[in-house]
C-alpha cells in the first residue's frame, strides 16, 4: 500500500504505538490499515463415490483442477461462501455437511477451508471460471494436475478417511514450495 484508501495521502510503515508489527499507517488522517490473512472457502462436492472438480480458466493455474473454491466476500458466512463458490465456479447446488479441513497458508497470507457436500442435482457445468467441471472417482482423480496442494492435502486426507470408514476434521499447514 503506497496511499491511504481513507485521505490519499502517503502512507508511512511502522509500529503504532502499542502495537508489534509494521502496519501501513496515515500521518494525514492517522487511519492504521491492517492488512490480515484472506479466506479462502470451498466445498468436496459428493454424488456417490464421485467428486466434483473444476479446470480453470483463470490464473494462477489456469488448466490445472481444483475443487470449487474461493475468496469470501464481506458480510457473508462461511457456509454461505461455499455455497456461493460451488454455484459459482460449478454451477452445483449442494447440501453441505460438516467442516472438513482448515489449512493455513501463512506464506501467501491465506487461511483455505474445505467443506463435504451432497450435490443436489447432476446438472453442474462450468461457471466463468471453469474451463470444464466432471465427477471423479478415486481412481481418476489427476493428481499431478491438481491447482494447489490445499487441494491435494485435503483431498488425500478424504480419501483416507472414506477408506477408514468415517471423515474426521483436518487442520494443517502448507510450507512454501522447494
Ligand atoms: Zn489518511
Amino acid at each position: 500500500m503506497r496511499f491511504c484508501s481513507n485521505c490519499g495521502a502517503p502512507v508511512e510503515l511502522r509500529v503504532p504505538a502499542g502495537d508489534n508489527l509494521p502496519r501501513h499507517v496515515c500521518p494525514a488522517c492517522e487511519t492504521i490499515h491492517y492488512q490480515n490473512p484472506k479466506m479462502v472457502i470451498g466445498c468436496i462436492a459428493e454424488w456417490e463415490d464421485r467428486i466434483l472438480l473444476c479446470r480453470r480458466a483463470i490464473e494462477p493455474r489456469h488448466g490445472l483442477w481444483t475443487l470449487p473454491a474461493g475468496f469470501m466476500e464481506n458480510g457473508e458466512t462461511v457456509a454461505q461462501a461455499a455455497l456461493r463458490e460451488t454455484l459459482e465456479e460449478a454451477n452445483a447446488r449442494v447440501e453441505l455437511a460438516a467442516m472438513y479441513s482448515v489449512l493455513s497458508v501463512p506464506h501467501v497470507n491465506q487461511v483455505h477451508i474445505f467443506y463435504r457436500g451432497r450435490l443436489l442435482d447432476l446438472g453442474f457445468g462450468p461457471g466463468e471460471e471453469s474451463l470444464e467441471v466432471a465427477l471423479f472417482a478415486e481412481a481418476d482423480v489427476p493428481w499431478k494436475e491438481l491447482a494447489f496442494r490445499t487441494i491435494s492435502t485435503t483431498l488425500r486426507h478424504y480419501y483416507g478417511d472414506r477408506k477408514a470408514g468415517a471423515y474426521g476434521f483436518h487442520t494443517g499447514e502448507i510450507l512454501p514450495a522447494r
